[in-house]
């Protein structure tokens, strides 16, 4: 098991309706020098591309992906939820339905912020049925940038998002892939990758 997989069958809790918490240390109380480990990762598996942008969206991605820009040394963008007052100009926009709310966000980016000649690493926290990554590679393609690659912290590998995105042809990276978990016993099984 690799650090991630190993503290996930530490700390994480199963939960009914495939609901895997880890908000003991990863989107609620957060171990930073897990986040600065899970950067270095994401940093020594894409070093080969030319990432210009991290891109992810609020709120949980922001905790996984501010170490990895941080490793690229380039901006973190986070794509928004809801249009505040402080969101102004041109925007890209995209619906996303949530899964762990269960309704549509509109995700938004003001284009200055995303240009044709970005080349995005796209980041979140988890990865279940795949729309959350959609709406930000639809983002992405908006701005005519170039998707790199896209980095999730745990994908839920009985779940179809994984599959839904590797079979467009991106470059998909998860440090966790979970194949199974049973919300009564509350085992975890990961899918090995070597
Ligand atoms: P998707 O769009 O791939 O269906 O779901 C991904 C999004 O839903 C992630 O941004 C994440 O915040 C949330 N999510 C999906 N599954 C889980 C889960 O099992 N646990 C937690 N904490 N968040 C999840």
């Amino acid at each position: 098991m690799n650090f991630l997989e190993e503290r996930i069958a530490r700390d994480g809790v199963v939960k009914p309706g495939n609901v895997l918490k880890v908000d003991s240390f990863l989107n609620h109380q957060m171990d930073v020098a897990l986040l600065d480990q899970i950067g270095l990762e994401f940093h020594r598996r894409f070093a080969h591309a030319p990432i210009t942008k991290v891109l992810t969206i609020e709120s949980s991605g922001i905790a996984i992906a501010y170490p990895v820009a941080r490793a690229f040394g380039v901006p973190l963008v986070c794509a928004k939820k809801s249009k505040s007052i402080n969101l102004d100009g041109d925007l890209y926009t995209a619906r996303v339905p949530s899964f762990t709310h269960g309704k549509v966000n509109t995700v938004i980016v003001t284009k200055k912020y995303l240009t044709h000649d970005d080349h995005v690493l796209i980041v979140d926290d988890f990865l279940a049925n795949g729309c959350a990554l959609q709406g930000l590679i639809s983002i992405v393609e908006s701005a005519e940038a170039t998707v790199e690659g896209l980095g999730i912290a745990i994908e839920k590998g009985f779940q179809d998002g994984g599959h839904r995105i590797r079979n467009l042809g991106y470059h998909l990276e998860s440090l966790a892939i979970v194949e199974a978990m049973d919300p009564v016993t509350g085992a975890i099984t990961f899918r090995s990758q070597d």
